[in-house]
């Protein structure tokens, strides 16, 4: 009886965490991963990545200014751009710079007026103030264009995170957890400032077929016009270290936003993080 309970222990966290939406990190369906995730969850994983992120260390890449000049003095070159601390829109989380330990978004809100694809509350409704002001208005102009978009996850917190991580390494390894969830505090999910989105329909929500739709194609026109970025772009997997997600955006704000739209850079290329 203990298997038993045990397993519908688990069915429980998978069904919350589906619930939560989970973000992109694992538990979305996703139809090219590799192993599903035991107990009858269909969704998936992004290959390299979701979301979710693995990696060590959890500093705060920031770099410190070092106007490193080149050679002769000419002083003053500019030094490089810094990544914000945790709390600001501009901070900086993947495989390798990971939150602190305990951090906790400062201005959560769950906004009734964001449409979600999912009717049900919980924590994954919440995100930052900014997140959730730029993405109403992003969405009242997509509609304008006759294009219905709704968010599929928002927010997770890490114990929610560490929960299904450990969910995977218990079930599947840690390598192979970390191929397909985020090691906690490494999920740009956990910051308030990301956000899965898709069409109102749910039509390949989280899933790469999403890319096909003229959902994705708005999206990847406006997003910066509102501060958003999609974090994981394609072509540039070997930077980010996650697959292509279409559905990924990520706050930054309008100026960044904009910035790295027109030099086409991801932000560990903008902040020289290797
Ligand atoms: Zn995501």
């Amino acid at each position: 009886m203990s298997k038993r309970i045990r397993i519908a222990g688990l069915a429980t966290l998978l069904l919350a965490a589906l619930a939560l939406g989970s973000g992109c990190d694992s538990l979305t369906a996703q139809s090219k991963t590799p192993k599903p995730p035991a107990v009858g969850q269909s969704d998936q994983q992004e290959p390299s990545g979701q979301d979710g992120q693995a990696g060590e260390a959890g500093q705060n890449g920031q770099a410190g200014e070092s106007g490193q000049t080149g050679a002769n003095g000419q002083a003053e070159k500019p030094s490089k751009p810094v990544a914000g601390q945790p709390g600001s829109v501009t901070v900086l989380v993947n495989k390798k710079v990971g939150l602190p330990s305990g951090f906790q978004p400062p201005n959560l809100v769950d906004d009734r007026e964001l449409p979600f694809l999912s009717g049900e509350g919980g924590e994954k409704r919440l995100m930052a103030k900014e997140t959730a002001e730029a993405l109403k208005k992003m969405f009242a102009d997509a509609k304008r264009d006759g294009i219905y978009l709704s968010v599929a996850s928002a927010y997770r917190s890490n114990a929610t995170q560490t929960q299904l991580f450990n969910y995977y390494v218990q079930t599947q390894g840690e390598a192979e957890a970390r191929r397909y969830s985020a090691v906690p505090g490494h999920s740009e999910h956990e910051t308030g400032l990301a956000v899965d989105v898709s069409g109102s329909d749910g039509k390949c929500a989280v899933e790469d077929c999403f890319a096909d739709l003229p959902e994705a194609k708005w999206i990847a026109d406006h997003v910066d016009q509102y501060g958003f970025i999609i974090r994981y772009p394609k072509g540039k997997e070997s930077i980010t270290g996650y697959a292509y997600e279409p559905w990924h955006l990520r706050y930054v704000g309008t100026e960044l936003a904009a910035e790295l739209r027109a030099k086409d850079l991801t932000m560990e290329e903008y902040f020289q993080i290797d």
